[in-house]
């Protein structure tokens, strides 16, 4: 076993492809993932202003937690479990390796959460694949004003590749678009929030990140009125998947070019995220030496992916920023978006935005 230098700890961990003889995984790319994760809590903590006692149920190496506890200022208690006797046995060591103070259990995430009686300030559920088994105990374990994180690999049935395998597992309806990024995170939140609700807990995004997989980072507040705000701001879109028109609404056909409209949800309709607090976490990561970019977003829902309307109507492809400008020009609101390279966030619609593509 190799031992690997990640930010301020040393970890002992497999590397390599993950097989069943390996079970305890280290993966390095996850490492810029572990970084915005200080950021984040770093950025919560000083907004909190107290000491955050903070949950890793899934935490195979232990790597978070540690990094976590040795990088953030104003962390409590560290309480790190995993189900598979390997994953403890190298927590165990990685904490020594570290000389950082935790907890150690082995039980299965959800009988950990639910047994807990004093809850958390921040909890992460981080999977191989979906979080949604996680969601109920998570809620009952986090406390009121905390932060909750989750991460999907399952991105195919999110993001509207396996609309079936959504359905069964999320219980919303998806289809393929050209904001599939989008979409799947948003299809993420709304299980959140739904599964949250029955606790009459609310999860309100703070940033949304993406890269082969899904990760959010919300506030979590236990108060009905939260969650009856948030839960208004879920709502239904109709698609063409011929003209790319979208709208929030349950329409059957297509205004523009009279084909046949997908409709998907219940889809979070509010805003992705909190644009002072992804400020603060952008600070914190210049502070760290961390690269991570970020633009401030206009909280218009669903993105067009520039390639693909360029594509579609046969348009020359232009540079990302001067779209924008000249969206803004024509009175719309218009940003680029964190979530694609070459995705805009516009109030324009697609009629609009191919008249403005033309000029
Ligand atoms: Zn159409």
């Amino acid at each position: 076993m190799a031992v690997v230098k990640e930010g301020k700890a040393k970890i002992q961990a497999f590397q390599g492809k993950i097989t069943k003889d390996l079970p305890v995984f280290y993966n390095p790319e996850m490492e810029r993932q572990r970084n915005l994760t200080i950021c984040v809590l770093t950025a919560f903590q000083k907004q909190a202003a107290k000491k955050l006692d903070i949950c890793d149920p899934l935490a195979g190496s232990g790597v978070r937690g540690i990094r976590i506890k040795k990088e953030v200022r104003g962390i409590g208690r560290v309480v790190l479990n995993d189900v598979t006797s390997d994953a403890v046995k190298l927590i165990k060591k990685n904490i020594k390796l570290n000389k950082v103070k935790a907890e150690v259990y082995k039980k299965d995430a959800r009988i950990l959460l639910f047994e807990n009686r004093v809850g958390f300030d921040f909890i992460d559920i981080d999977p191989f694949g979906s979080p949604v088994k996680y969601l109920e105990s998570s809620a009952f374990a986090l406390r009121h004003n905390s932060l909750f994180a989750a991460t999907a690999t399952d991105t195919g049935a999110l993001a509207g590749s396996f609309p079936k395998t959504c359905f069964r597992r999320y219980g919303i309806r998806v289809c393929r678009t050209d904001f599939y990024k989008e979409l799947g995170l948003r299809a993420l939140i709304t299980s959140i929030q739904q599964s949250f609700a029955q606790y009459n807990c609310s999860f309100t995004p703070l940033l949304s990140f993406t890269n082969h997989y899904f990760r959010v980072f919300g506030f979590v507040q236990k108060n009905k009125g939260c969650v009856d705000r948030n839960l208004k701001q879920i709502g239904y879109v109709s698609y063409c998947a011929k003209c790319l028109f979208r709208e929030i609404d349950i329409s059957k056909v297509c205004p523009e070019c009279k084909s046949k409209l997908e409709f998907i949800g219940p889809l979070w309709l509010g805003q992705m995220q909190d644009n002072g607090f992804v400020e603060n976490v952008g600070k914190e990561s210049e502070d760290r030496n961390f690269k991570f970019r970020s633009f401030e977003e206009e909280g218009v829902p669903l993105y067009y992916d520039l390639a693909k309307v360029c594509g579609k109507y046969k348009l020359k492809s232009e540079k990302i920023e001067k779209v924008v400008e000249k969206l803004k020009k024509s009175g719309f609101k218009a940003s680029r978006t964190n979530l694609y390279p070459t995705g805009i966030k516009t109030d324009a619609d697609i009629k609009n935005l191919v008249d403005i593509l033309k000029t």
